[in-house]
């Protein structure tokens, strides 16, 4: 068994229900690097208050 690995951590085994990656959780990451255009992980918080550039999507 050789099972492929996570495009977006490569640690963990391909979920079938979130091919090609691991978990719902490594799509959106992944996902959200494209939107960004940058390294900017949800979830990570950076929360800085001299942060002009933030972008306020919601
Ligand atoms: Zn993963």
């Amino acid at each position: 068994m050789n099972e492929p690995l996570c495009v977006y951590c490569r640690k963990r085994p391909v979920a079938q229900a979130c091919r090609p990656f691991c978990s719902e959780r490594c799509r959106l990451l992944d996902l959200a690097r494209w939107v960004d255009g940058e390294y900017r992980i949800p979830g990570t918080a950076i929360d800085e208050p001299d942060d002009e550039e933030a972008t306020d999507e919601e």
